[in-house]
C-alpha cells in the first residue's frame, strides 16, 4: 500500500502566500519544523473505542475510520443506555417492546432473555433458592418501611393538634387516647420489626452463600 504523503510534503508545490497562510493557522513557524501538530494528534494510531484527551484538553473517542468528540453528555448518554439494554451477551432483540422496556429497567434482561435465564436457573436446580431470595428481599424492604414509619409515628405522637385556621385563628384539637399506650404499643410493634429484620438478614446470607456455591453469584444484589 503506498504510503500517504505526508504534509509537507504536499505543500513543496505550494504558492507562497497559501503556504504562509497554512503555516500561520497551524502555527509552524518555519520549514524545519516536520510535525504539526494536529498530524501529530491524528497519526498517531488508536484502537476502536479508545479514548483520550488532546492537548487542547478535548477528548475524543477513536470510532470506526474516524474520531468523535466526547463531552460529559456523551457520558451520561452511554450510562442512559446501559440502563435502557439488554445486558445479555447473546440478546438478539433489536426493538424493545413496552414490557421488554419494563423488563430491562427492572432486571437488566429483556423478556426473551429473561426467560432464557430462568429456564437455566430451573434446569441447574437454583430457581428454588433464587425464588427465596428474591421473596426475602422483597420481605426485607417492606419491613424496613415498615419499621421507619412505625419510628416517625412515634416521634410525632402528641395528644393534641394544633392548626391554623383560615382566618388566622389558632385551634387546638385534644385527641382521646391514651398516649402512653399508643407509644408503648408502637415500640412494641418497632422491637418486632426489628426481629424480623434480624431473621430476614441470616436468611437472606444463608440463601447468598448458596446462590454462590451454585455458581450463580451475579444473581446476589
Ligand atoms: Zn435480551
Amino acid at each position: 500500500m503506498a504510503k500517504r504523503k505526508s504534509f509537507d510534503e504536499k505543500s513543496k508545490g505550494m504558492h507562497k502566500s497559501r503556504k504562509l497562510i497554512i503555516d500561520t493557522v497551524f502555527g509552524r513557524e518555519d520549514n524545519t519544523q516536520r510535525v504539526f501538530g494536529y498530524e501529530k494528534e491524528a497519526d498517531k494510531k488508536r484502537e476502536i473505542g479508545e479514548v483520550w484527551t488532546d492537548s487542547d484538553g478535548k477528548t475524543w473517542r477513536q470510532e470506526e475510520g474516524f474520531k468523535a468528540s466526547v463531552n460529559k453528555m456523551d457520558d451520561v448518554r452511554e450510562y442512559l443506555k446501559k440502563l435502557t439494554t439488554c445486558h445479555s451477551e447473546d440478546c438478539k432483540t433489536d426493538t424493545y417492546a413496552h414490557a421488554d422496556k419494563k423488563m430491562i429497567a427492572r432486571t437488566g434482561y429483556c423478556v426473551v432473555c429473561m426467560r432464557k435465564l430462568e429456564q437455566k436457573l430451573i434446569e441447574d436446580g437454583t430457581w428454588p433458592f433464587y425464588e427465596d431470595y428474591k421473596i426475602t428481599l422483597n420481605k426485607l424492604s417492606f419491613v424496613r418501611e415498615d419499621k421507619q414509619r412505625m419510628e416517625e409515628a412515634l416521634a410525632g405522637v402528641k395528644d393534641h393538634f394544633e392548626t391554623v385556621t383560615e382566618d388566622g385563628r389558632l385551634e387546638k384539637w385534644e385527641w382521646q387516647v391514651d398516649i402512653e399506650k399508643v407509644k408503648q404499643d408502637l415500640k412494641n410493634d418497632i422491637n418486632g420489626a426489628y426481629d424480623a429484620i434480624e431473621a430476614l438478614l441470616e436468611r437472606k446470607v444463608a440463601l447468598e452463600e448458596k446462590l454462590k456455591e451454585l455458581n450463580h453469584s451475579e444473581l446476589i444484589k
